[in-house]
């Protein structure tokens, strides 16, 4: 095997693994999105195109008729099958399987369990 071939080798599995790989960080990546999501938060994975003259709207979270957003999120289209546009009732969100989001402010409170440290409170 010529040394050219060695490496044309080398390049494909190395192609290979890369795509592994990226697939797999990918899909770790969309689980930890649909986390984020989960927790209220709005990420999107993107690439870094500089050449991509698209302009995409940052997806609205918050139902222009509902006022709120849920999750996951829904906007105005979903309002159609309404004979007029109407916030969803908690059965219509229940039925339609979103869940109401509240603001992700008021809702970081989270339980801190009280453990007690034995004496050892810092002097300042
Ligand atoms: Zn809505």
């Amino acid at each position: 095997m010529s040394d050219i071939e060695k490496i044309r080798e080398l390049e494909a599995s190395k192609q290979a693994l890369v795509t592994e790989l990226h697939d797999a960080t990918i899909a770790e990546i969309n689980d930890g999105l649909e986390l984020l999501e989960e927790l209220g938060f709005n990420y999107t994975l993107a690439t870094d195109q500089k050449k991509s003259a698209k302009k995409r709207k940052p997806s609205q979270k918050t139902c222009p008729v509902c006022k709120f957003a849920t999750t996951p999120p829904h906007d105005r289209r979903h309002h159609r099958t309404q004979d007029e546009p109407a916030p969803f009732s908690q059965e219509e969100l229940a039925a339609k399987s979103f869940t109401r989001v509240s603001d992700p402010q008021s809702t970081t409170h989270q339980p801190t369990a009280s453990v007690s440290k034995p004496s050892d409170s810092q002097s300042k």
